[in-house]
């Protein structure tokens, strides 16, 4: 007799609200080992399971909810971990409704599986079961061996990250290069604690480095030493996860105010300030404290860094916040869940309006924005509904704190010293299927490359990349005897 199918999901357990706005806890708390047993055991183990069709990194959904459903949480771990290097991460933070979720069979008649809560319970268990024995689960590829060969990696994002993971998994000799005081990339200077708390990070670095990849943070590459003097040092190749970081402008004036944050540096500032006991001396004392908001703090944009900008204000202490957008509620590009999420927390939505000016006040701080009403129009390229200004509709907003959040760009800089084709918006040009970038021994991915994206792309990224590398070294070891000389004019057969 078959199993009656269970069309309902399992509610995951959130902070309750009254408790969020006392500080910076996790909001999203997940599943218990038997919630999640019970969520998996939904799935009907789909002859082509469209959840991976949905997941950009195409993780082996179905394979790990069957051994979730069957209590083996850590070969889920270990399955996972063959395609996703941070599953902890990409179990908190990945637009599950947009991707795995949204496409799973399950939606057609009740609840999509919750795939991101099994994900993040099966790996937080497979990380604190590895702390205390190393060798609880073997992260090792079946064609592991230890190599002389050593790769450079340029950034400790999630791109960064995962190209170290599966190029550890090889048994390269890997170490990254990171310009921030702490691993994680955006990850970790960005994204808030109460969305992807730093010891979930922490714990997904220290596995890393347990495979034995080093990290040296606090090393900009470009400035502290170049890519051609890594390939001095012995370095037979080199990954680019730069990400893209440069805060967009508005170009308006009074964009310089005191009081005006691009959202980069308001919340890589609250995340400085929560760390603060670790990052002390490693940065100004200034960046140590959170920043200043007042009473009513506007922010600028609607996407996923929008919400997490009103979402701090509001634990930073702001009564009032309110999110401006230029389009309509339905051109949102945020996470519904986030958008959620920010109006129980009581942050509020205006739309269709635009930024003029900002203007000062006598102490020379912001005092208010001006603001135009705005129309949709015709579709512009890129197929969303132009908005358009309404002439003589201008009004005046009070305000004590702004966070401009409208996007960010790639920084060029590594590009040009490196000699490296890029776009003409600056995204480094990679051949997608390994990675490889104009000059040999040089690989790339991530949001240094697509621009501005989301943490399991970048993570796919990392592993198409890792692969590029391994063929490219085989390559290199077969050709030469040995790696040197990578780097200036090794030819890769990119067929
Ligand atoms: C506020 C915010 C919230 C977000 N929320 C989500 C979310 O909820 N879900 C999601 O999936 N995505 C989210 N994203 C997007 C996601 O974080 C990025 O797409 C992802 O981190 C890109 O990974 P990456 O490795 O390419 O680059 P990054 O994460 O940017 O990492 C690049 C790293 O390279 C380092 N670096 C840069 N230049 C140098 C140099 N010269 N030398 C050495 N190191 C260098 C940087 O310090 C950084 O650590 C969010 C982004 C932001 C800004
Ligand atoms: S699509 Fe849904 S039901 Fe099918 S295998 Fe994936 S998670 Fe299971």
């Amino acid at each position: 007799m078959s199993r009656k199918v269970n069309w309902h999901q399992t509610p995951a357990h959130q902070l309750p609200l009254e408790e969020r706005l006392q500080g910076f806890a996790e909001v999203n708390l997940g599943y218990t080992i038997e919630e999640a047993i019970v969520e998996a055991q939904r799935c009907l183990q789909c002859a082509s399971p469209a959840c991976e069709e949905g997941c950009p990194n195409h993780n082996p959904i179905r394979e790990f909810l069957y051994r979730v459903a069957e209590g083996d949480l850590l070969g889920a771990a270990e399955l996972d971990w063959t395609k996703n290097a941070l599953p902890a991460c990409t179990g908190r933070v990945c637009a599950w409704e947009k991707q795995c979720e949204g496409f799973c069979v399950m939606s057609h008649r009740g609840d999509p599986i919750k795939i991101g809560a099994i994900e993040r319970l099966f790996a937080d268990i497979a990380l604190q079961r590895l702390e205390e024995d190393p060798g609880a689960i073997d992260l090792r590829d079946p064609d592991y061996e230890p190599r002389e060969q050593r790769v450079a990696i340029v950034g400790a994002g999630p791109a960064g990250l995962a190209a170290a993971h599966f190029l550890a998994r090889k048994g390269y000799q890997v170490t990254i290069f990171e310009r921030w005081a702490l691993p994680g990339g955006v990850m970790a200077y960005g994204i808030p604690e109460f969305v992807l708390p730093q010891k979930v990070i922490d714990a997904e670095v220290r596995r890393i480095q347990a495979m034995g990849v080093e990290i040296r943070t606090g090393v900009s590459v470009g400035e502290d030493v170049t890519i051609d003097q890594l390939f001095e040092q012995g370095y037979s190749a080199v990954f680019i996860g730069i990400g893209a970081n440069e805060p967009s402008r508005l170009g308006i004036e009074g964009e310089d105010l005191p009081g005006v944050w691009t959202a980069k540096d308001f919340l890589m500032r609250t995340k400085a300030a929560n760390l603060r006991d670790r990052l002390a001396g490693q940065m100004p004392s200034e960046w140590l404290t959170p920043p200043e908001v007042g009473r009513r703090v506007a922010v600028i944009g609607a996407g996923n860094t929008a919400m997490d900008a009103a979402r701090t204000a509001r634990r930073l202490g702001a009564e009032e916040v309110v999110v401006l957008y230029r389009r309509d509620a339905a051109s949102s590009p945020s996470r519904p869940i986030e958008v959620e999420h920010a109006q129980h927390e009581g942050v509020t939505f205006m739309y269709l309006v635009n930024p003029k000016r900002f203007i000062a006040g006598e102490d020379g701080r912001v005092a208010a924005i001006e603001l135009v009403r705005m129309q949709l129009s015709s579709p512009d390229d890129s197929g969303r509904r132009r908005p358009v200004a309404i002439p003589g509709s201008e009004f005046i907003l009070p305000v004590d704190t702004v966070v401009v959040a409208i996007g960010y760009q790639q920084e060029t800089q590594i590009a040009e010293s490196a000699g490296l084709a890029t776009t003409p918006w600056g995204g480094l040009i990679i051949d997608e299927k390994t990675g490889a970038t104009s000059r040999p021994g040089v690989f790339a991915g991530g949001d240094c490359v697509t621009g501005p994206n989301t943490v399991i792309h970048a993570i796919a990224a990392g592993r198409r990349a890792a692969a590029g590398i391994h063929q490219y070294l085989l390559q290199l070891a077969e050709g030469s005897g040995s790696s040197r000389g990578a780097g200036r004019g090794v030819l890769l057969n990119r067929g």
